[in-house]
């Protein structure tokens, strides 16, 4: 059993934390008007660049901080722009430009996507996920640190 409470980030720690992500100066993202987000550092549980700027932060501590795509949500794929004929949406769906989709691939598997364009007869949809090939900025500010329990490690995830 470790005694003492983590006094940085680091593999194990339950980290309590604020963030807002922007793009552009946009905010995309953040836990502002909600919860702080909760998660074991070191599982592979954020995208990689956050994740590695977080080691060694103290409770208290600010930080902003840069992530590329290759260590967000990667580059953006063409192939995954697909047209789909307008037959296949069901009615209540509204096919404007921008509206996101949940859709289920033929094993089952649901996918996000969105509409980028709508034509005559078809749909152009972008499988992309929304911030793929965007530079993310954060700001991020931890709240509190604590060891993970040996039960949360066993589940992999916070109690
Ligand atoms: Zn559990």
């Amino acid at each position: 059993m470790k005694k003492n409470p983590p006094n940085t980030v680091a593999d194990d720690v339950v980290v309590t934390l604020n963030y807002t992500v922007k793009v552009d100066g946009d905010t995309v993202d953040s836990s502002e008007g909600s919860d702080p987000i909760e998660f074991i550092q070191g599982k592979g549980m954020l995208i990689g660049g956050m994740e590695r700027a977080l080691y060694g932060l103290a409770a208290g501590e600010h930080k902003q901080f840069r992530v590329a795509p290759a260590d967000g949500y990667g580059d953006e794929d063409p192939d995954a722009i697909a047209e789909v004929p307008r037959g296949e949406f069901p009615p209540e769906i509204p096919l404007e430009p921008g509206v996101e989709l949940l859709l289920k691939d033929e094993d089952g598997d649901e996918m996000e996507a969105h509409i980028v364009s709508v034509g005559e007869d078809t749909v152009t949809l972008d499988f992309n996920h929304p911030l793929a090939g965007k530079e993310l900025d954060f700001s991020v500010e931890v709240l509190a640190l604590r060891w993970a329990t040996p039960e949360e490690l066993d589940h992999g995830h916070v109690h």
